[in-house]
């Protein structure tokens, strides 16, 4: 039976729960609003079946065959604008969706809740598109997706590396009508944390979004993170873009501060995939390619099994593509370069969590005011902001 006695043991997929066959298993907060299970033991028939599919029990190792790596980005550009990097997840999910698959990734519904959904047809597919730097809800899907495959449905399911880990442990066995895509992830903060900051900006500024992205892609930008917001201010319906730290919930995750407490151990975040396919931000490809322009976006894209291989080449002539050695971009810490590192301030950050108001806490922690110099420098030619990083040796 799962008991959860540091948080660092849960990265909160809910395969547990829903795999539970009594259903005793309730996911309960813990620190900064994210969601563990708790098991309510008169109802367990001991069956062990959390434990099974646990993907922090049961990591799954792939090391089918030798990994190929690649920058890349799509050649549709309105694809290529549509995603956080290249456009890799709009390119498969669309080739794909023309052979009959569902398509599974995260997307908001109009109350921001983030969740696993599903496209089955292309015009369902750009909601799911973007990264949505929060954790995304699973539940209904395992079992859902469990009912598709055994009905011979063709699946694409894109997630987390845990969220894949869970999946596959829950289905217990190998799918060939199974396609799993997985990215590098540094973490997720949870859906009240990232609610209780909307809230923050809406009251701070007056106004009421109704839509929120992240990721905007700036022409000539200064860095790889604006966001974009649509919303009301009295009568009047406004969009604005801009940069990281004008979101307090963005500002808070650029910091690394406010994720799962497993996210600062991830043990997912190695080289050994169980996904078909790895796809990640290519940020320094200008070191290596200086003509493609990172700011349009650039992916880069780890093929991990046959099935990606695959997958990868019926693809091919819709990106523009360059091979790498991964062990080359392994050396140079471009790829797998580690888990993210633990604030040291992140348990004064939880205790003020717990114990100021949220708007007080959100003006010590997330105060764009505090950001000047940073705005100062996004401020400056691009030359300038170079010779500063080499300076800095960033
Ligand atoms: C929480 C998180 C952390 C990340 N950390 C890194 C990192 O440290 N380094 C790095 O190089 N890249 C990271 N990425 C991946 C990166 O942001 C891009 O998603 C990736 O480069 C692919 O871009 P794309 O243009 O090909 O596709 P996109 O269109 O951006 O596709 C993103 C895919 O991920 C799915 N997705 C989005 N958000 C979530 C979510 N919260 N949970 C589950 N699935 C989701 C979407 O549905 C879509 O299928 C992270 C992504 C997320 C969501
Ligand atoms: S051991 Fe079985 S019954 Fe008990 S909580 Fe786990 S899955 Fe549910
Ligand atoms: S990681 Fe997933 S399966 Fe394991 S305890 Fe947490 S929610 Fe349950
Ligand atoms: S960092 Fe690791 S544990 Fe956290 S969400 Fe990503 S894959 Fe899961």
């Amino acid at each position: 039976m799962i008991k959860i006695i540091d948080e660092k043991q849960c990265c909160g997929c809910g395969a547990c729960k829903e795999v539970c066959p009594v259903q005793c298993i309730t996911m309960k907060e813990g620190s900064l609003g994210h969601l563990f299970p708790v098991v309510n033991e008169n109802e367990c028939i001991s069956c062990n079946k959390c434990e099974k599919v646990c993907p922090i029990i049961n990591p799954i190792k792939n090391t089918e065959v030798n990994q190929s790596v690649y920058a890349s980005y799509a050649k549709d550009d309105t694809i290529r604008k549509g995603g956080s990097s290249g456009g890799m997840f709009g390119t498969f999910a669309s080739f794909l969706l023309k052979k009959q698959y569902l398509v599974y990734g995260a997307s908001f519904d109009e109350k921001f809740n983030l969740s696993c959904t599903v496209a089955k047809r292309e015009l369902e597919l750009k909601p799911l598109m973007k990264s949505k730097y929060l954790q995304s809800d699973m539940s209904g899907k395992y079992k859902e997706i469990e009912e598709n495959l055994k009905n011979g449905r063709k699946i694409l399911f894109v997630s987390t590396p845990c969220q894949v880990v869970a999946l596959k442990n829950y289905l217990g066995k190998e799918y060939e009508n199974l396609i799993t895509i997985d990215f590098f992830c540094h973490g997720v903060p949870s859906q009240k944390f990232f609610d209780k900051c909307l809230r923050f900006d809406e009251k701070l500024h007056r106004i009421k979004i109704f839509d929120y992205q992240f990721r905007t892609k700036i022409r000539n930008g200064s860095t790889p993170h604006y966001f974009t917001i649509k919303y009301k201010k009295g009568n009047k319906i406004a969009e604005k873009s801009k940069l990281y730290f004008d979101s307090s919930f963005y500002a808070a995750f650029q910091k690394y501060i406010c994720l799962r407490e497993s996210c600062y151990e991830c043990i997912f975040s190695t080289r050994e995939r169980a996904s078909d396919i790895t796809i990640a931000d290519f940020h320094d490809i200008n070191k290596y390619i200086k003509e493609i322009d990172r700011f349009a976006g650039c992916s880069t894209v780890i093929i991990n099994t046959l099935k990606g291989e695959r997958l990868w080449k019926g693809c091919n002539h819709q990106l523009e593509t360059w091979e790498f050695n991964l062990q080359n971009l392994i050396d140079d810490g471009v790829v797998f370069a580690g888990g993210t590192q633990r604030p040291k301030n992140r348990d004064e950050f939880i205790g003020d969590y717990n114990n100021l108001k949220f708007d007080d806490f959100a003006k010590k922690w997330m105060n764009s005011k505090k950001y000047w110099k940073h705005r100062i420098y996004y401020m400056l030619p691009k030359s300038v902001r170079n010779s500063i990083k080499r300076f800095l040796g960033v």
